[in-house]
Protein backbone atom coordinates (compact mmCIF):
# COMPACT_ATOMS: atom_id res chain seq x y z
CA UNK A 1 0.00 0.00 0.00
CA UNK A 2 0.97 3.50 -0.67
CA UNK A 3 -0.17 6.47 1.67
CA UNK A 4 0.19 9.81 0.10
CA UNK A 5 0.67 12.71 2.37
CA UNK A 6 -2.39 14.19 0.13
CA UNK A 7 -4.17 13.64 -2.88
CA UNK A 8 -5.16 16.22 -4.56
CA UNK A 9 -5.93 14.05 -7.84
CA UNK A 10 -8.90 12.66 -6.47
CA UNK A 11 -10.81 15.07 -5.58
CA UNK A 12 -10.07 16.93 -8.96
CA UNK A 13 -11.63 13.91 -10.57
CA UNK A 14 -14.46 14.01 -8.75
CA UNK A 15 -15.43 17.94 -9.72
CA UNK A 16 -13.28 17.78 -12.59
CA UNK A 17 -16.85 18.50 -14.90
CA UNK A 18 -17.80 21.57 -13.34
CA UNK A 19 -14.49 22.98 -12.93
CA UNK A 20 -13.75 22.19 -16.97
CA UNK A 21 -16.82 23.83 -17.70
CA UNK A 22 -16.41 27.40 -15.44
CA UNK A 23 -13.05 27.62 -16.09
CA UNK A 24 -14.25 27.55 -19.87
CA UNK A 25 -16.61 30.52 -18.92
CA UNK A 26 -13.67 32.42 -17.75
CA UNK A 27 -11.82 31.64 -20.95
CA UNK A 28 -14.81 32.65 -23.01
CA UNK A 29 -15.53 36.08 -20.81
CA UNK A 30 -11.65 36.67 -20.41
CA UNK A 31 -12.28 37.39 -16.98
CA UNK A 32 -8.70 36.86 -16.39
CA UNK A 33 -8.00 39.37 -12.94
CA UNK A 34 -10.94 39.71 -10.62
CA UNK A 35 -14.09 39.82 -12.65
CA UNK A 36 -17.27 38.19 -11.84
CA UNK A 37 -16.36 34.67 -10.57
CA UNK A 38 -14.14 36.06 -7.85
CA UNK A 39 -17.03 38.85 -7.23
CA UNK A 40 -19.59 36.01 -6.77
CA UNK A 41 -16.92 33.73 -4.31
CA UNK A 42 -16.10 36.95 -2.00
CA UNK A 43 -19.93 36.92 -1.33
CA UNK A 44 -20.14 33.24 -0.92
CA UNK A 45 -17.30 32.77 1.34
CA UNK A 46 -17.79 35.79 3.50
CA UNK A 47 -21.58 33.89 4.10
CA UNK A 48 -19.75 30.77 4.65
CA UNK A 49 -17.15 32.97 7.53
CA UNK A 50 -20.56 34.42 8.76
CA UNK A 51 -18.88 37.53 8.31
CA UNK A 52 -19.35 40.39 6.19
CA UNK A 53 -16.93 41.15 3.73
CA UNK A 54 -14.19 38.78 2.04
CA UNK A 55 -11.60 40.56 -0.11
CA UNK A 56 -10.16 38.17 -2.73
CA UNK A 57 -6.13 38.66 -3.09
CA UNK A 58 -3.40 36.69 -4.82
CA UNK A 59 -2.34 34.69 -1.78
CA UNK A 60 -2.37 34.27 2.17
CA UNK A 61 0.48 36.33 2.84
CA UNK A 62 -0.70 39.11 1.08
CA UNK A 63 -4.23 38.94 3.08
CA UNK A 64 -1.95 39.03 5.97
CA UNK A 65 0.02 41.81 4.43
CA UNK A 66 -2.92 44.11 3.37
CA UNK A 67 -4.78 43.56 6.63
CA UNK A 68 -1.68 44.93 8.51
CA UNK A 69 -1.30 47.97 6.27
CA UNK A 70 -4.89 48.15 6.29
CA UNK A 71 -4.98 48.92 10.28
CA UNK A 72 -2.15 51.03 9.62
CA UNK A 73 0.67 49.62 11.01
CA UNK A 74 4.05 50.03 9.94
CA UNK A 75 7.69 50.78 10.30
CA UNK A 76 7.76 51.47 14.64
CA UNK A 77 5.41 49.05 15.10
CA UNK A 78 5.53 45.94 17.28
CA UNK A 79 3.46 42.83 16.09
CA UNK A 80 2.86 39.63 18.24
CA UNK A 81 2.61 36.22 16.91
CA UNK A 82 4.20 32.75 17.73
CA UNK A 83 7.41 31.11 16.86
CA UNK A 84 5.54 27.77 15.39
CA UNK A 85 4.16 29.25 12.37
CA UNK A 86 4.53 29.33 8.73
CA UNK A 87 6.74 31.94 8.11
CA UNK A 88 4.23 33.86 6.06
CA UNK A 89 2.93 34.95 9.37
CA UNK A 90 6.08 36.89 10.12
CA UNK A 91 7.20 37.53 6.81
CA UNK A 92 3.90 39.86 6.22
CA UNK A 93 4.65 41.54 9.42
CA UNK A 94 8.25 42.73 8.16
CA UNK A 95 6.51 43.53 4.53
CA UNK A 96 4.49 45.86 6.83
CA UNK A 97 7.61 47.79 7.93
CA UNK A 98 6.80 45.99 11.89
CA UNK A 99 8.47 43.93 13.91
CA UNK A 100 7.63 40.42 14.88
CA UNK A 101 7.52 40.18 18.82
CA UNK A 102 7.12 36.11 19.45
CA UNK A 103 4.81 34.71 22.24
CA UNK A 104 5.63 31.20 23.14
CA UNK A 105 2.78 28.40 22.27
CA UNK A 106 0.92 26.17 24.68
CA UNK A 107 2.46 22.34 24.84
CA UNK A 108 -1.41 21.25 24.18
CA UNK A 109 -3.09 23.10 21.32
CA UNK A 110 -0.13 24.36 19.48
CA UNK A 111 -1.97 27.59 19.43
CA UNK A 112 -0.61 30.99 21.30
CA UNK A 113 -0.19 30.72 25.37
CA UNK A 114 -2.40 33.48 26.46
CA UNK A 115 -0.84 33.80 29.33
CA UNK A 116 2.11 34.58 27.96
CA UNK A 117 0.65 37.36 25.92
CA UNK A 118 0.68 40.30 28.44
CA UNK A 119 4.09 40.50 29.31
CA UNK A 120 5.14 40.55 25.46
CA UNK A 121 3.17 43.83 25.37
CA UNK A 122 5.19 46.92 24.93
CA UNK A 123 4.18 50.62 24.13
CA UNK A 124 5.24 49.76 20.57
CA UNK A 125 2.82 46.96 20.16
CA UNK A 126 0.02 47.40 17.72
CA UNK A 127 -1.71 44.12 17.14
CA UNK A 128 -1.54 40.34 17.51
CA UNK A 129 -1.77 37.69 15.25
CA UNK A 130 -2.71 34.87 16.56
CA UNK A 131 -2.51 31.88 14.51
CA UNK A 132 -5.10 29.08 13.86
CA UNK A 133 -2.58 26.25 13.84
CA UNK A 134 -3.53 23.05 12.25
CA UNK A 135 -7.05 23.57 12.02
CA UNK A 136 -7.91 24.76 15.28
CA UNK A 137 -9.16 27.86 16.56
CA UNK A 138 -6.92 29.91 19.29
CA UNK A 139 -8.69 30.41 22.44
CA UNK A 140 -9.79 33.71 21.74
CA UNK A 141 -11.81 35.42 24.16
CA UNK A 142 -7.93 36.32 26.72
CA UNK A 143 -6.63 37.12 22.99
CA UNK A 144 -9.40 39.74 22.66
CA UNK A 145 -9.48 41.03 26.39
CA UNK A 146 -5.83 41.76 26.21
CA UNK A 147 -6.36 43.32 22.85
CA UNK A 148 -9.05 45.49 24.32
CA UNK A 149 -6.72 46.03 27.38
CA UNK A 150 -4.24 47.28 25.40
CA UNK A 151 -6.20 48.73 21.81
CA UNK A 152 -4.17 46.59 19.93
CA UNK A 153 -5.60 45.09 16.48
CA UNK A 154 -6.24 41.55 15.98
CA UNK A 155 -5.93 39.79 12.69
CA UNK A 156 -6.35 36.02 12.66
CA UNK A 157 -4.60 33.66 10.68
CA UNK A 158 -6.89 31.77 9.63
CA UNK A 159 -4.68 29.83 6.95
CA UNK A 160 -5.00 26.76 8.01
CA UNK A 161 -8.74 26.96 10.16
CA UNK A 162 -11.14 27.21 7.19
CA UNK A 163 -14.78 26.64 8.92
CA UNK A 164 -13.12 26.01 12.27
CA UNK A 165 -15.16 27.35 15.07
CA UNK A 166 -14.90 28.94 18.13
CA UNK A 167 -17.84 28.81 20.72
CA UNK A 168 -19.82 28.07 17.88
CA UNK A 169 -18.35 31.65 15.44
CA UNK A 170 -16.92 30.42 12.37
CA UNK A 171 -13.34 31.69 12.32
CA UNK A 172 -12.55 34.79 11.81
CA UNK A 173 -13.67 35.34 15.82
CA UNK A 174 -13.06 38.72 15.87
CA UNK A 175 -13.60 41.42 13.32
CA UNK A 176 -10.69 40.19 10.42
CA UNK A 177 -8.72 37.14 9.68
CA UNK A 178 -6.86 36.41 6.49
CA UNK A 179 -7.07 33.29 4.59
CA UNK A 180 -4.87 31.03 2.40
CA UNK A 181 -6.24 29.07 -0.58
CA UNK A 182 -2.94 27.75 -1.32
CA UNK A 183 -3.50 24.14 -3.21
CA UNK A 184 -3.29 21.84 -0.19
CA UNK A 185 -4.56 24.07 1.91
CA UNK A 186 -8.66 22.61 3.22
CA UNK A 187 -10.51 25.38 0.87
CA UNK A 188 -7.30 25.02 -2.27
CA UNK A 189 -7.33 26.83 -5.40
CA UNK A 190 -5.64 25.02 -8.53
CA UNK A 191 -2.38 27.96 -8.29
CA UNK A 192 -1.65 31.23 -5.54
CA UNK A 193 -5.06 33.20 -3.21
CA UNK A 194 -6.18 34.43 -0.22
CA UNK A 195 -8.55 36.61 1.19
CA UNK A 196 -9.60 39.04 4.09
CA UNK A 197 -12.37 38.45 5.67
CA UNK A 198 -13.87 41.29 7.85
CA UNK A 199 -16.63 43.20 9.43
CA UNK A 200 -15.19 46.45 9.03
CA UNK A 201 -16.39 48.59 5.90
CA UNK A 202 -13.66 50.72 6.25
CA UNK A 203 -10.83 47.81 6.49
CA UNK A 204 -12.67 46.20 3.62
CA UNK A 205 -12.54 49.38 1.32
CA UNK A 206 -9.12 49.65 1.89
CA UNK A 207 -7.63 46.08 1.40
CA UNK A 208 -9.84 46.26 -1.97
CA UNK A 209 -7.55 49.33 -2.69
CA UNK A 210 -4.52 48.45 -1.20
CA UNK A 211 -4.95 44.73 -3.81
CA UNK A 212 -5.26 47.38 -6.76
CA UNK A 213 -2.71 49.74 -7.25
CA UNK A 214 -4.47 51.46 -4.47
CA UNK A 215 -7.03 53.25 -7.26
CA UNK A 216 -10.12 54.59 -5.74
CA UNK A 217 -11.50 54.26 -9.41
CA UNK A 218 -9.05 53.46 -12.60
CA UNK A 219 -6.16 55.98 -12.77
CA UNK A 220 -6.97 57.33 -9.32
CA UNK A 221 -4.60 56.46 -6.88
CA UNK A 222 -5.79 56.99 -3.39
CA UNK A 223 -3.11 54.91 -1.57
CA UNK A 224 0.51 53.46 -2.77
CA UNK A 225 -0.89 50.17 -3.12
CA UNK A 226 0.28 46.78 -4.44
CA UNK A 227 -0.67 44.56 -7.33
CA UNK A 228 -2.23 41.67 -5.10
CA UNK A 229 -5.72 40.83 -6.91
CA UNK A 230 -6.98 37.00 -7.01
CA UNK A 231 -7.00 35.32 -10.25
CA UNK A 232 -10.79 34.98 -12.31
CA UNK A 233 -9.44 31.17 -13.04
CA UNK A 234 -9.30 30.63 -8.99
CA UNK A 235 -12.35 32.78 -7.95
CA UNK A 236 -13.68 29.92 -10.89
CA UNK A 237 -12.61 27.37 -9.03
CA UNK A 238 -13.08 28.48 -5.40
CA UNK A 239 -16.90 28.90 -5.84
CA UNK A 240 -17.01 25.16 -6.75
CA UNK A 241 -15.11 23.88 -3.99
CA UNK A 242 -16.77 26.02 -1.69
CA UNK A 243 -20.10 24.05 -2.41
CA UNK A 244 -17.91 20.58 -0.62
CA UNK A 245 -16.29 22.05 1.72
CA UNK A 246 -18.25 21.46 4.74
CA UNK A 247 -18.33 18.01 3.56
CA UNK A 248 -14.52 17.97 2.83
CA UNK A 249 -14.04 19.30 6.75
CA UNK A 250 -16.13 16.55 7.71
CA UNK A 251 -14.28 13.59 6.47
CA UNK A 252 -11.20 14.67 7.45
CA UNK A 253 -12.78 14.88 10.61
CA UNK A 254 -13.94 11.53 10.39
CA UNK A 255 -10.48 10.21 9.16
CA UNK A 256 -9.18 11.98 12.31
CA UNK A 257 -11.75 9.79 14.76
CA UNK A 258 -10.13 6.79 13.33
CA UNK A 259 -6.64 7.80 13.70
CA UNK A 260 -7.82 9.13 17.50
CA UNK A 261 -9.18 5.21 18.16
CA UNK A 262 -6.20 3.31 16.53
CA UNK A 263 -3.51 5.27 17.63
CA UNK A 264 -4.88 6.18 21.99
CA UNK A 265 -2.39 4.93 24.00
CA UNK A 266 0.13 4.20 21.48
CA UNK A 267 1.31 7.92 20.36
CA UNK A 268 0.42 11.45 21.77
CA UNK A 269 -2.13 12.20 19.59
CA UNK A 270 -3.88 15.80 19.00
CA UNK A 271 -5.91 17.22 21.58
CA UNK A 272 -9.65 18.36 21.06
CA UNK A 273 -10.25 22.10 22.80
CA UNK A 274 -14.36 22.30 24.39
CA UNK A 275 -14.23 25.82 22.60
CA UNK A 276 -13.35 24.91 19.48
CA UNK A 277 -13.88 22.94 16.26
CA UNK A 278 -11.15 21.29 14.69
CA UNK A 279 -10.91 21.14 10.86
CA UNK A 280 -7.92 18.72 10.22
CA UNK A 281 -5.75 20.70 8.15
CA UNK A 282 -3.08 18.69 9.23
CA UNK A 283 -3.11 15.64 11.93
CA UNK A 284 -0.25 16.14 14.05
CA UNK A 285 0.97 13.22 16.82
CA UNK A 286 3.91 13.93 18.85
CA UNK A 287 6.62 10.87 20.04
CA UNK A 288 10.32 11.54 21.22
CA UNK A 289 11.67 8.94 18.26
CA UNK A 290 10.01 11.47 15.43
CA UNK A 291 13.19 10.86 13.20
CA UNK A 292 13.61 7.71 13.26
CA UNK A 293 9.28 7.15 12.68
CA UNK A 294 9.56 9.22 9.73
CA UNK A 295 12.13 6.61 7.70
CA UNK A 296 9.93 3.74 9.29
CA UNK A 297 7.36 4.97 8.17
CA UNK A 298 8.93 6.31 4.34
CA UNK A 299 10.11 2.69 3.89
CA UNK A 300 6.22 1.32 4.23
CA UNK A 301 5.70 4.42 1.90
CA UNK A 302 3.62 6.19 4.02
CA UNK A 303 4.55 10.04 3.54
CA UNK A 304 4.54 12.34 6.59
CA UNK A 305 5.52 15.68 7.27
CA UNK A 306 6.66 17.87 9.68
CA UNK A 307 4.98 21.43 9.88
CA UNK A 308 7.26 22.83 10.98
CA UNK A 309 10.57 22.05 11.71
CA UNK A 310 12.57 25.21 12.83
CA UNK A 311 10.84 27.82 14.76
CA UNK A 312 10.91 31.50 13.21
CA UNK A 313 13.38 32.89 15.39
CA UNK A 314 15.43 30.03 14.23
CA UNK A 315 15.12 30.54 11.09
CA UNK A 316 18.57 32.37 9.31
CA UNK A 317 16.07 35.41 7.81
CA UNK A 318 14.99 36.52 11.31
CA UNK A 319 18.28 35.89 12.88
CA UNK A 320 18.02 39.60 13.22
CA UNK A 321 15.37 39.12 16.43
CA UNK A 322 18.22 37.87 17.89
CA UNK A 323 16.84 35.23 19.88
CA UNK A 324 18.63 31.80 20.26
CA UNK A 325 17.64 28.65 20.92
CA UNK A 326 16.11 28.42 24.61
CA UNK A 327 13.87 31.92 23.99
CA UNK A 328 10.68 29.71 23.20
CA UNK A 329 11.36 26.38 24.51
CA UNK A 330 7.89 25.03 24.16
CA UNK A 331 7.77 25.78 20.51
CA UNK A 332 11.57 24.41 19.94
CA UNK A 333 10.80 21.05 22.05
CA UNK A 334 7.27 20.64 19.80
CA UNK A 335 9.18 21.39 16.52
CA UNK A 336 12.04 18.19 17.32
CA UNK A 337 8.77 16.06 18.61
CA UNK A 338 5.55 16.53 15.79
CA UNK A 339 4.88 14.46 12.80
CA UNK A 340 2.10 15.39 10.69
CA UNK A 341 0.66 12.32 9.44
CA UNK A 342 -1.33 12.04 6.09
CA UNK A 343 -4.68 13.33 5.69
CA UNK A 344 -7.09 14.58 3.02
CA UNK A 345 -11.24 14.05 2.56
CA UNK A 346 -10.44 10.87 0.40
CA UNK A 347 -8.29 9.01 2.36
CA UNK A 348 -9.80 5.72 3.10
CA UNK A 349 -10.18 3.52 6.06
CA UNK A 350 -7.67 1.02 4.79
CA UNK A 351 -5.00 3.75 4.43
CA UNK A 352 -5.84 4.57 7.68
CA UNK A 353 -5.55 1.06 9.30
CA UNK A 354 -2.63 0.77 7.49
CA UNK A 355 -0.26 3.90 8.91
CA UNK A 356 -1.79 3.02 12.47
CA UNK A 357 -0.48 -0.89 12.00
CA UNK A 358 3.03 0.52 10.98
CA UNK A 359 3.42 3.54 13.77
CA UNK A 360 2.54 0.59 16.31
CA UNK A 361 4.79 -1.76 15.02
CA UNK A 362 7.54 0.73 15.17
CA UNK A 363 6.44 1.40 18.73
CA UNK A 364 6.79 -1.99 19.24
CA UNK A 365 10.21 -2.54 18.16
C1 LIG B 1 -0.35 28.75 4.11
C2 LIG B 1 -0.13 29.68 5.24
C3 LIG B 1 0.14 31.04 5.05
C4 LIG B 1 0.45 31.65 3.72
O1 LIG B 1 -0.47 31.43 2.71
P1 LIG B 1 0.01 31.47 1.17
O2 LIG B 1 -1.29 31.41 0.43
O3 LIG B 1 0.89 30.29 0.93
O4 LIG B 1 0.71 32.77 0.95
C5 LIG B 1 0.21 31.84 6.17
N1 LIG B 1 0.05 31.36 7.41
C6 LIG B 1 -0.19 30.04 7.63
C7 LIG B 1 -0.38 29.56 9.04
C8 LIG B 1 -0.28 29.17 6.56
O5 LIG B 1 -0.50 27.87 6.79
Amino acid sequence: MNVPFVDLKSQYKSISGEIKEQIDEVLENTAFILGDKVSQFEIGFAKYCESKHAVGVNSGTAALHLALVAHGIGPGDEVITVPNTFIATAEAISHAGAVPVLVDIDAKSYNIDVTKIAQAITPKTKAIIPVHLFGQSADMDPVSEIAKKHGLVIIEDCCQAHGSQYKGKKVPVTTTGCFSFYPGKNLGAYGEAGAVVTDDDEVAAKVKMLRDHGQEKKYFHKYIGYNCRMAGFQGAVLNIKLKYLDQWIAARQNAARLYDQLLDGVVDTPCRSELASHVYHLYVIRTPQRDAMIEYLGQANISTGIHYPIPIHLQAAYASLGKGEGSYPVSEQAAKEILSLPIYPEITEEQIEYVCEKIKSFQAK
